[in-house]
């Protein structure tokens, strides 16, 4: 709503917390949207709490403005003298790192300080660093795992997964970094790189074996929310030469949480490029099936947690087969993912599922694998 207001808004506050806070104590404004109050009374943690949470409740209601009302939400972190700290300084600095903590775990938290947040706070600030250095220093690179068609076991395509070889941690997951790449914007950058050198890749191998298969990769929600996503689309997809129907975005249900509206109109604009549309992970995430409808998706994914049910011989809640019918229902293609053993596979293909991916019948998988694979699978 611009800085006018937000200064209108900080000075509304402050009035708001004097109003609200003891006599006795001392309230300051540190800087920016963050304040400090100083509790001078002998009181104990949970009266603490009690009285910071009392703050909180008042100041987090509904702002009503002649145009709008929206909601406020506040995050508190709250050090105790002695044991968090001997002077001022090292006081204020645990009360922030247990702010920190209290924002991280989703606004309107309170947080009291503990020792191993600072363990925390220090390793996630030591990977970030890393993690800036990795982009730079090209320490990513990209594994391929095969998708296969349930029905005659040929080659779908391929997934393309993101790896980070660190010099200083050694191999790390997707799931350790991927969401701290997200947190700090870098996920932008990470995830042109993942689409481009994917596609290229992709496109020189269809040139080699000419097997008409396809290529998905991941989006994370936060590139699909950058304003140019679609434009960087298109530019991959003119650069590379590639058919776009080759194409396969996988996206998550997270993106839908914020602004449905607005997600549906992008999906809609990338599907105009003539680019597929695959929801990952599905069933794990807040989908609504009223706006499953309305979504332009062209494959669902079944995520590995329902997969991993189905080994369970005398499982009655199999609820995968209904998930398929579902997707077939809203003439998506249906990849289950994660499959190891062939009770799942028996399972999944008497339920009529189109595709698998997992370890039973190929791992994620560099470049000379894919290309051997290829080799030994000639679509004749
Ligand atoms: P995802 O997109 O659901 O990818 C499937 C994950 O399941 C991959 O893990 C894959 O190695 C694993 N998997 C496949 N089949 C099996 C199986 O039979 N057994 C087991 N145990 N695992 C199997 P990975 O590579 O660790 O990736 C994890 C997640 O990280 C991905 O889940 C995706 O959400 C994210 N990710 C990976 N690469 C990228 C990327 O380039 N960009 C973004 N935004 N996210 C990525
Ligand atoms: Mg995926
Ligand atoms: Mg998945």
């Amino acid at each position: 709503m611009g800085h006018l207001y937000g200064d209108d808004y900080l000075k509304y506050t402050a009035k708001r917390l004097q109003e609200l806070v003891h006599e006795d104590d001392l309230l300051g404004r540190l800087g920016g949207d963050e304040f400090a109050l100083i509790i001078q009374r002998n009181i104990k943690e949970d009266a603490a709490y009690n009285y910071v949470e009392s703050l909180r409740n008042e100041l987090c209601d509904k702002i009503k403005t002649s145009y709008s009302e929206f909601k406020v939400s506040a995050s508190f972190g709250i050090s105790v003298f002695p044991q968090d700290g001997k002077d001022p300084i090292e006081l204020l600095k645990s009360a922030d790192t247990s702010m920190y903590k209290a924002k991280e775990l989703g606004r309107n938290n309170i947080q009291f300080f503990r020792p191993d947040m600072k363990e925390e706070i220090l390793n996630k600030i030591q990977m970030e660093s890393l993690l800036l250095k990795a982009y730079e220093n090209k320490e990513f690179f990209i594994e391929y795992q095969p998708q296969f068609n349930a029905e005659d076991h040929r080659i779908r395509g391929f997934e393309a997964l993101i790896r980070w070889d660190s010099p200083h941690y050694g191999r790390v997951a997707p799931m350790n970094f991927i969401p701290l790449a997200e947190e700090m914007g870098l996920i932008i950058g990470i995830g042109q790189w993942v689409l481009l050198t994917a596609c290229h890749k992709f496109k020189e191998l269809d040139n080699r074996f000419d097997q008409n298969l396809c290529i998905s990769v991941n989006v994370s929600a936060v590139q699909m929310r950058d304003k140019n996503f679609v434009a960087i689309v298109k530019n991959v997809l003119d650069e590379t030469n590639m058919d776009p129907k080759q194409l396969e975005l996988e996206i998550t249900e997270s993106l839908f949480i914020d602004n449905i509206e607005e997600t549906i109109d992008m999906l809609n604009e990338i599907k105009s490029l003539n680019v597929r549309i695959s929801l990952d992970d599905f069933g794990t995430g807040f989908s609504s099936l009223s706006y499953l409808r309305r979504l332009p998706i062209d494959t669902l994914k079944i995520d590995k947690s329902f997969i991993d049910d189905l080994s369970d011989q005398d499982s009655s809640i199999r609820i995968v087969g209904d998930i398929i019918s579902l997707g077939h229902n809203l003439d998506a293609h249906i990849v289950a993912e994660g499959i190891e053993n062939s009770t799942q596979l028996d399972y999944l293909k008497a339920n009529n599922c189109d595709c698998i991916q997992g370890f039973m019948f190929g791992k994620p998988m560099s470049v000379k694998d894919v290309e051997a694979l290829l080799e030994k699978n000639p679509l004749k």
